[in-house]
C-alpha cells in the first residue's frame, strides 16, 4: 500500500513532476549558458505572473520573510514613518522588520479575529499625512482572511505612501494585478502559489519603489537585501549576460522557470477561477459538516486556504486522525485562537481529486473522534459545486 500522504498546508504545496525533476537535474554553473536562459526567461515571466509589466523582479535565495526584509530594507529609512494595515500573524513580523530598519510604525488592526480593518480607519491614519509605506497581507495565512488589496492601494496612493503587499499567500492564486491595482511592491516566496519547493525570495518592485530607492540618503542596512548589490545581477541574467554577486540558487530557478512556464501556459485569469472554484467547493463542504471558518464573512475568505473552527468538543487530535486517513493538514497559527481551528491549504496546482480526498479525510477524522453528523455530506457538497 503507498503509504505517501497528500500534503494540503498552506505552503510548502504539493509540487508538479516537472518542477521535482528540475530539482533534481545534475547542477550546473551558475554562469552556463543553459542556467542565463532559464532565470532570464524566470524574470521575465515573474513579470507575467504578478501582472506588473514595468516592474523589475528579485530571485534572491531565502524564504518569504527575506522578501519581507528586502522590502522593508530598500525602502525605508530610519525615522520614516510606515502604516501597517494589520490583519494577522504575517502583518506583526511586518510592523517588526520595519522597526527594524528605523521606521515609525503605526498598525491600524482588524477589530477582531478574522476581521479586516476598516477602510475609513486606514483613511484617518493616511490623512495625517507623512507615510512613507502602507503594508497590506494580502492572505493571512494565519486566519484565512483577505484584505480588499485593490481598494486599499487605491487609498496609499492617493495618499502619496509606497504601498507593500505581502503576496506570499496569494500570488499565483488569489487575484492580484499589481500593477492595474497602483501596488507599489508585491512579493512572495516559492514554496506556495508559485509552485516551487521552499528557497526562494520573489519580489517584484514597480517604478515609483525602484524611484525611491534610488533616491535614499542613507546606504540600506542589510548588505545581502541590498538592491545596489542584486540590481545588477538580475539585469545582467535578463540581458542573457553572466553575472556574479552571490550564487544563486540553481536547482530552484531552474523549477521556478517550469513552474511559472506551466502557470503562464495555464493563464492567470484561468488560474483565479480554478483557485476559487477549488475554495468554493472545499469552503461548501466545510459549512455542510457544520464547522464554522474564522473570516467573519465569505467576502473576507481567501481562495488559497481554508480556515475551520474545530466542531464543538473536538480538538486538535482531528488532525491525527486525518493524516490516518491520507492527508496532512496544518494546525492553527494565530495566537489568540491557535487551539480552536486548522488550516487547509488548496493552492497552486491542487486538483478536483485533491479537495475530494481532504474533504474524504476530514470526514474520516470527524467521524473517529466520535463528532456526530450524516457521513458524506461534505462531499456530497463539494461535489455538487466541482461537478457541472
Ligand atoms: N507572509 C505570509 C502571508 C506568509 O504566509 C508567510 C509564510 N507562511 C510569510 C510571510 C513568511 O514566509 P516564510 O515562512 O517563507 O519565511
Amino acid at each position: 500500500m503507498k503509504d505517501r500522504k497528500l500534503l494540503m498546508i498552506p505552503g510548502p504545496i504539493e509540487f508538479t513532476p516537472e518542477v521535482l525533476q528540475a530539482m533534481g537535474m545534475p547542477t550546473t554553473s551558475h554562469v552556463a549558458p543553459d542556467f542565463i536562459e532559464a532565470f532570464g526567461r524566470a524574470l521575465e515571466r515573474l513579470r507575467q505572473v504578478f501582472l506588473c509589466p514595468h516592474g523589475q523582479p528579485f530571485v534572491v535565495a531565502g524564504s518569504g520573510t527575506l522578501a519581507m526584509d528586502i522590502a522593508a530594507a530598500n525602502l525605508v529609512e530610519a525615522g520614516e514613518k510606515a502604516l501597517v494595515v494589520n490583519s494577522g500573524y504575517f502583518s506583526d513580523r511586518m510592523g517588526d522588520i520595519l522597526e527594524r530598519y528605523g521606521a515609525t510604525v503605526t498598525h491600524v488592526r482588524a477589530p477582531a479575529v478574522g476581521d479586516v480593518p476598516p477602510l475609513e480607519e486606514v483613511e484617518s491614519v493616511l490623512k495625517e499625512g507623512g507615510y512613507k509605506v502602507m503594508t497590506l497581507t494580502h492572505v493571512d495565512t494565519s486566519t484565512a482572511v483577505v484584505v480588499d488589496a485593490q481598494a486599499l492601494a487605491a487609498l496609499g496612493r492617493q495618499y502619496g505612501a509606497l504601498v507593500v503587499l505581502d503576496g506570499v499567500c496569494s500570488v499565483a492564486g488569489e487575484e492580484m494585478r499589481q500593477e492595474e491595482w497602483n501596488i507599489d511592491l508585491a512579493f512572495t516566496a516559492s514554496q506556495k502559489a508559485i509552485g516551487v519547493p521552499p528557497g526562494l525570495a520573489l519580489v517584484l518592485a514597480g517604478p515609483r519603489a525602484m524611484d525611491a530607492f534610488d533616491e535614499r540618503r542613507a546606504p540600506v542596512g542589510n548588505y545581502y537585501a541590498d538592491w545596489a548589490n542584486w540590481l545588477p545581477i538580475m539585469e545582467a541574467y535578463e540581458a542573457r549576460r553572466p553575472s556574479y554577486f552571490g550564487t544563486p540558487a540553481v536547482n530552484l530557478i531552474r523549477a521556478l522557470n517550469v513552474s511559472l512556464g506551466q502557470i503562464l501556459e495555464e493563464g492567470m485569469e484561468a488560474r483565479f477561477v480554478r483557485h476559487w472554484r477549488m475554495s468554493e467547493a472545499f469552503k461548501a463542504a466545510i459549512t455542510a459538516l457544520g464547522l464554522g471558518q474564522v473570516p467573519v464573512s465569505t467576502d473576507l475568505a481567501a481562495t488559497t486556504l481554508t480556515a475551520p473552527y474545530y466542531p464543538d468538543g473536538v480538538d486538535a487530535t482531528l488532525l491525527k486522525h486525518i493524516k490516518e486517513a491520507g492527508v496532512v493538514v496544518a494546525g492553527g497559527l494565530h495566537p489568540e485562537i491557535r487551539d480552536k481551528y486548522f488550516r487547509v491549504g488548496h493552492m497552486g496546482a491542487v486538483s478536483e481529486s485533491d479537495i475530494v480526498v481532504s474533504v474524504g479525510a476530514i470526514e474520516s477524522g470527524l467521524a473517529k473522534v466520535g463528532y456526530k453528523f450524516q457521513i458524506g455530506t461534505g462531499l456530497a457538497a463539494a461535489q455538487e459545486i466541482l461537478t457541472p
